[in-house]
């Protein structure tokens, strides 16, 4: 343990770097600059970069070699915001350390991953003087916000951000101490539809002349799926493609029942019938519900038809679902459902597709091998419910696979009050950056970066 490191990790957590907030602004910046003499100190090249939006920093090793592959590791320096305040045992953007947790508002996510990859390579270049193979940083302040302008920011330095592999750490770990590769995350398509009715909330005497948009709106999420849980949109499932075998074994295994239940606290576990509790969430493409409103919403009865109602959607999906396409096959499906006597307005919302990476590819078995020698056990195969839209933007742009390291605890509360990360976990993180390093530098590279490309590179900085 190194008290520096822990310096680092609560001077970081102190900036209030909360990208969807305006007011934040000033922090944003301090954050970036933060970020730029932290890896400068720890022996890299470093340089702030504008987008339109929230700056990028890069940081690069210094000396380039030309016989080495290079590494890209990607993070972010923004947080969510920390509200509702009063959740909070300890205030969001004052670090405090309880039961070996550290608590503050991005201490997962993302800071304290990301700060475990620079510290790993500050403690590598003291002690061995070089790094194994060639490293860039890329930490972007938007990633809570959609990363609006990474895409772009990606086309416009493609050939500095070059790499043979990229490495992430903002996945989590099936259970706490258990190394995780996630291999594969759902894609997300959303969309919110209002049903309009009369031009005014009505008297409730009314009912029977008038058709309700509450009910229609229920009826609309009712006919997503039949009794058996499957999304009942027409084509829905057309492209989907079974899980393979050894995924069942491997992958599906890993977080019991009864965890889940623990995890979520939900009083039971059901969903589309023939897949286990964790196929679905990985492998399996869903409708939810994520929002719902109409009437009225106060203490007491109120005898009111409500002139409108809304639903807002998202769908998570899987490799080889085309998000656009889900989206209008969504918007036929209510059409078609929706009964007269009201108008449905239907607005698409953003979407990104699902992310596949095969595990037992040779970058794949790195991973696997560095999460093993970091936790001294056996490296878990996860498919992870959730979206990391940048990863499409990262492969179609840079054209490398990203593999995801996580360290995030189940119980982590990323996104929610009382956010903290394992101290423990930290340090592993350091120490998993050291011996990813060390994996990576026997690998084959890629022909393509060769010397002009390194030039591009040093100007980057
Ligand atoms: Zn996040």
């Amino acid at each position: 343990m190194n008290d520096s490191y822990l310096h680092d990790l609560i001077e970081f957590l102190r900036i209030p770097s909360i990208s969807a907030q305006s007011s934040h602004a000033k922090d944003m910046s301090q954050c970036t600059q933060w970020l730029e003499t932290k890896l400068r100190h720890a022996g890299l090249d470093a340089s702030i970069h504008n987008t339109g939006g929230c700056p990028v920093v890069i940081g690069k090793s210094r000396n380039l070699q030309v016989t080495k592959p290079t590494v890209l590791i990607y993070g972010h320096y923004d947080v969510q915001p920390p509200e509702p305040f009063e959740e909070w045992v300890s205030p969001p953007f004052e670090p405090e350390i309880r039961d070996g947790k550290i608590y503050a508002r991005g201490a997962t996510d993302n800071k304290g991953q990301i700060l475990a990859h620079i510290l790993g390579v500050q403690e590598t270049l003291q002690t061995e003087g070089t790094l194994p193979c060639n490293v860039i940083f890329l930490i972007e302040g938007e990633e809570e916000i959609g990363s609006p302008n990474l895409h772009s920011f990606l086309e416009q330095h493609r050939a500095e951000l070059k790499a043979d592999i990229i490495a992430i750490s903002d996945t989590g770990m099936v259970k706490h101490g258990v190394p995780t590769l996630t291999y594969a995350l759902r894609g997300v398509a959303a969309l919110e539809f209002v049903v309009q009715g009369p031009s005014h909330d009505l008297h409730s005497g009314y009912g029977g002349a008038i058709v309700n948009p509450a009910t229609v709106a229920a009826r609309l999420i009712a006919s997503l799926h039949d009794a058996s849980w499957k999304v009942a949109i027409p084509g829905f499932y057309d492209a989907v493609r079974d899980s393979e075998p050894w995924e069942r074994d491997a992958a599906f295994s890993a977080v019991s029942d009864s965890d889940l239940i623990e995890e979520t606290g939900a009083p039971e576990l059901d969903g589309e019938s023939g897949y286990s509790a964790m196929e679905r969430i990985g492998a399996r493409p869903t409708a939810e519900v994520n929002g719902i409103g109409a009437g009225y919403q106060g203490e007491g009865s109120k005898t009111v038809l409500p002139k409108n109602a809304f639903v807002k959607l998202t769908f998570r999906l899987v490799p080889d679902q085309d998000p656009a396409q889900i989206l209008q096959l969504a918007e036929n499906h209510l059409r078609a459902h929706c009964p007269k006597g009201v108008r449905l307005e239907i607005h698409q919302g953003h979407f990104g597709p699902a992310y596949f990476f095969d595990p037992h590819s040779a970058y794949g078995q790195v991973a696997q091998a560095t999460l093993k020698k970091t936790f001294n056990q056996k490296t878990v195969l996860s498919r992870c419910g959730g979206s990391i839209p940048i990863l499409q933007s990262l492969k179609s742009v840079l054209g490398a696979d990203s593999l995801l390291l996580g360290l995030a605890s189940p119980d982590c509360h990323a996104h929610s009050p009382n956010e903290n990360f394992p101290l423990e976990n930290f340090y592993t993180g350091i120490r998993l950056n050291q011996i990813f390093l060390k994996e990576i530098a026997d690998m084959p590279f890629r022909g393509d970066i060769r010397r002009e490309d390194i030039a591009h590179a040093t100007r980057i900085c």
